[in-house]
């Protein structure tokens, strides 16, 4: 089957007065497809994300996300899009299904089967009536990838989601995310976990996209390009 096109990058510039954080980014990502974003710190990985997000405008070049520019079609984009990052965004105070349904009613998405649906998926749903502040760092990055998921978007964007997790947080998280249809960006500076759930990495240094291969070569060309 052809590449239908989700996520398309041409000379891609962002800069910051005479810093390129991203520069001449060139990228493609076709429905379906999990692709790490990998590089070291101050790589471009979060700038990259954002621009894709709607969240940041580029300097320079192309960005279509289905077929859209992000930075005028972000309303109707972020429909389409579910954003994770290392910080959850929850309300404490509220339980795990409050949260949810506060949102899916914020946005009018979702009712009540479907949020207990995501809270079952995510493996929180005997959990669901306790407050978010007696939560796991793991377990509230779960439920915001619930939360991300409640409009069922296509695609499904994670930046650093496991940073500050321990080892069972990590995987536990992993595996959810594995068993999740939707088109996947996940950026990290973890090897093993993007070899867990993705199947092709995007390999980042100083702005620029060094390498594209296989989650089989990336951690040699990895150790190559970036240490
Ligand atoms: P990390 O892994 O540390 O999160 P990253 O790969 O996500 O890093 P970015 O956060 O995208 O990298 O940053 C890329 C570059 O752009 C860095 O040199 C950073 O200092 C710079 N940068 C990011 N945001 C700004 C800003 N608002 N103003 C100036 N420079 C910025």
């Amino acid at each position: 089957m052809g590449c239908v096109e989700h996520i398309v990058l041409e000379n891609v510039v962002k800069a910051y007065g005479r810093l390129k954080a991203l520069d001449k980014i060139n990228l493609r990502v076709c429905r379906g497809e999990r692709v790490a974003i990998l590089g070291p710190n101050g790589a471009g990985k979060t700038t990259l994300v954002k621009i894709i997000s709607g969240q940041m405008r580029a300097t320079s070049g192309t960005v279509r996300v289905m077929g859209k520019n992000p930075a005028e079609f972000s309303r109707e984009l972020r429909r389409n899009i579910g954003f994770v990052s290392h910080n959850p965004m929850l309300y404490d105070e509220l339980t795990a299904y409050e949260n949810l349904k506060f949102y899916a009613n914020l946005y009018s998405v979702g009712d009540k089967n479907r949020v207990n649906e995501l809270l079952k998926k995510l493996k929180l749903y005997d959990r669901r009536h306790s407050r978010v502040k007696t939560f796991s760092r793991g377990m509230k990055q779960r439920l915001a990838i619930a939360r991300a998921l409640l409009h069922d978007p296509e695609i499904l964007i994670l930046d650093e989601p496991t940073s500050g997790l321990d080892i069972e947080g990590r995987l536990e998280l992993l595996k959810n995310l594995s068993s999740i249809d939707k088109t996947i960006l996940l950026t990290t500076h973890n090897l093993s976990e993007a070899e867990r759930l993705c199947s092709r990495a995007v390999i980042l240094t100083n702005g620029k996209v060094v390498a594209e291969c296989s989650m089989d070569e990336a951690e040699r060309i990895y150790l190559e390009k970036c240490i």
